[in-house]
């Protein structure tokens, strides 16, 4: 009975991670999918000119590519997908 119960659990799970790949843009999915095994959140939004996740204050340039909010950006320390919030 009981793993009858777990399996049900394991597939909704399965199933629920399933859609909400679906919204993570395909440039940005093998970046997110390697992240999400290594760090948490794999996305974070950028506090000032810091990781939402390290702390590590961005270079400028980072900060300003950032702020476009339109392309992928990596956080130089911890890898995270940085956005502008
Ligand atoms: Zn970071």
């Amino acid at each position: 009975m009981d793993e009858v119960i777990i399996a049900s659990a394991c597939r909704s799970a399965i199933g629920a991670f399933g859609g909400a790949l679906k919204d993570v843009p395909p440039a940005f999915a093998p970046v997110y999918m390697r992240l999400i095994s290594r760090r948490w959140p794999p996305v974070v939004a950028l506090e000032g000119s810091a990781c939402g996740g390290c702390h590590l204050t961005q270079p400028p340039a980072v900060s300003h590519t950032v702020r476009r909010n339109n392309s992928l950006v990596i956080c130089q320390s911890c890898g995270r997908i940085l956005y502008y919030a």
